[in-house]
């Protein structure tokens, strides 16, 4: 399972952010996940709940945040969020564009109670 496997990732990546005090309690973990990487929030949060278990992340919620996919036409400059694969520039229709956001993976805040 994909998400399994993001969850595992997210999991590290807030882990370094964490004081190993033990005291510490993480409250959210937010993430920004881009519409073409094809995870599905649900899922990830299901998987990230599973394995949070008895570590010090124990009680936190994943948010996910989900990220249009964002072309840049290579012809006229022009920056648009397409909604589907059929990748062309909103404005030219070109079809020459490039691939700017939209299948990322970013841990982009933790909120530490302490
Ligand atoms: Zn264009």
């Amino acid at each position: 399972m994909h998400e399994l496997s993001i969850a595992e990732e997210i999991i590290n990546i807030a882990n370094q952010y964490v004081p190993s005090d033990n005291k510490s309690e993480v409250l959210f973990v937010i993430v920004e996940v881009g519409k073409l990487s094809n995870i599905l929030p649900d899922s990830l949060e299901f998987c990230f709940d599973a394995l949070i278990g008895d570590t010090q992340l124990k009680g936190a919620k994943l948010i996910v945040k989900e990220i249009p996919a964002t072309v840049e036409c290579v012809d006229c400059g022009n920056i648009s969020e397409i909604e589907n694969v059929i990748f062309h520039c909103k404005k030219c229709e070109s079809s020459k564009v490039k691939l700017i956001k939209g299948n990322e993976l970013k841990v982009i805040e933790i909120e530490i109670n302490d």
